[in-house]
């Protein structure tokens, strides 16, 4: 037996209703919010996501799926969905023709990481990216949008956190005061943080090991080191959630597994997923559409991970039952034909059907009915066929009615009982 490549994983057709549940409403709530769907390719140039997610960040140093194609370039499989919408931008000059876009896109990620529960390493993330404005309240409209797609799947108990990174200006004063507080501390840090140090030492802010996140918890915090401008926006976006009646709490030392964020941060925790891993998160970044080519103009954006939202959803929540309007029962081989009709006929008129072909007892037909989920069953046997009727038996109440062949659409329409 082949199996799965370790981390990847399948949506088997029990998981798919709440699959489409998850994405059908997220893309009416971004609808609601004015994004409008993009669909870009899994993979990119390599170059793409080293210049535009940094180089020295866990993803691009150590999660890629990179490979050389058989021209000798370099590929990679995207590990996040920004880096490739915004090269899109750019290519088909988008903001040319509209000066605020707003965009989103659902699919599959790819990231080498280790796989624990709800980490893999093929996972689906929806993507939301709104360009072109730098106001505040855009940043606490985001937020909004990005709590409303949680809270339209029932998610209950969620938790914002918020930060400001900073611009370049305020990040670099910030950076050196961080650096001569781990530079006391070298021998507690990991030994990437300590590689780390004097490339991207913010990046020690979110270590995962032990030595390294007891470390930073008495480190200098990023929001003492905002320049006016900076504090004027982040006062900004907590009014702008204030408005929105968005309870928030600070997070002063999230900044973020990606360089790119400049300003807003944030992250969304679903509190009753039991384990405090964040369902969502993202944030400003003012430079990076510049870096890839493109006008200097800045965004915000969000990433919502699909496995980590179906986490919460209920298996036993019957908006996900399987759902069939009609079973049709050919007792006997005379009713095939007539029944292999029914099927076609009912399925143009809108209905949901299921058949066996194969099998002939009414027992077995009616497991089979049971097992779909059907409301109701069309029996065809040879009595019905002779006088031109059906037997219709609903599901749920077992009654049962004899419809002439030629009224069975009136009668199902009307719900005949
Ligand atoms: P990020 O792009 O790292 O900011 O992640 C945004 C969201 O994507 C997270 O909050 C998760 O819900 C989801 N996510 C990130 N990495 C993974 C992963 N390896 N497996 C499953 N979901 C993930």
């Amino acid at each position: 037996m082949i199996t799965l490549v370790k981390g990847f994983h399948d949506i088997l057709p029990e998981e798919s209703s709440r699959w489409s549940f998850v994405t059908e409403s997220a893309r009416w709530c971004l609808k609601k919010y004015g994004y409008r769907e993009i669909i870009t390719p899994i993979m990119e140039k390599t170059e793409l996501f080293v210049r535009g997610i940094g180089q020295v960040t866990d993803i691009v140093e150590k999660e890629m799926y990179t490979f050389q194609d058989l021209g000798g370039e370099s590929l990679s499989l995207r590990p996040e969905a920004t880096a490739g919408i915004l090269r899109s931008v750019v290519e088909h000059s988008l903001l040319r023709k509209e000066p605020v876009l707003k965009l989103f896109t659902i699919g599959p990620m790819f990231r080498r990481e280790r796989p624990s529960k709800g980490r893999f390493r093929q996972f689906f993330q929806l993507n939301a990216e709104a360009l072109g404005d730098d106001d505040p309240f855009i940043d606490a409209e985001t937020i909004a949008c990005a709590c409303s797609i949680l809270e339209s799947i029932g998610a209950k108990g969620l938790l914002v956190e918020v930060n400001s990174v900073g611009c370049k200006t305020c990040r670099n004063v910030y950076r050196v005061e961080l650096k001569k507080y781990l530079e006391k501390h070298l021998d507690g840090l990991c030994q990437d943080c300590q590689r780390r140090l004097n490339t991207n030492p913010l990046r020690s802010l979110d270590c995962k090991a032990h030595g390294c996140s007891e470390i930073v918890k008495s480190a200098p915090l990023i929001v003492d080191y905002l320049d006016e401008p900076c504090r004027e926006h982040f006062s900004g976006v907590r009014r702008g959630l204030d408005l929105l009646n968005i309870s928030y709490h600070l997070e002063p030392r999230m900044v973020r597994g990606l360089d790119y964020y400049s300003r807003t941060a944030f992250e969304i925790i679903d509190t009753d997923l039991g384990n405090t891993k964040a369902v969502g998160g993202g944030g400003r970044y003012d430079t990076l559409l510049a870096e890839l080519g493109g006008p200097e103009v800045s965004g915000i954006g969000f990433a919502i991970g699909i496995e980590r939202l179906l986490m919460g959803l209920r298996d036993e929540d019957e908006r996900f039952a399987r759902n069939v309007d009609i079973y049709v029962a050919a007792l006997g081989e005379p009713c095939r034909e007539t029944c292999h009709m029914l099927v076609d006929f009912l399925r143009k008129n809108g209905f949901t059907v299921e058949t066996r072909y194969s099998s002939y007892s009414l027992k077995s037909h009616m497991k089979q009915a049971d097992r779909v989920g059907a409301q109701k069953t069309i029996i065809v046997g040879s009595d019905e066929l002779e006088n031109q009727s059906v037997t219709v038996r609903d599901m749920s109440t077992r009654n049962q009615a004899i419809v002439p062949m030629d009224d069975i659409l009136t009668f199902l329409r009307g719900d005949g009982d």
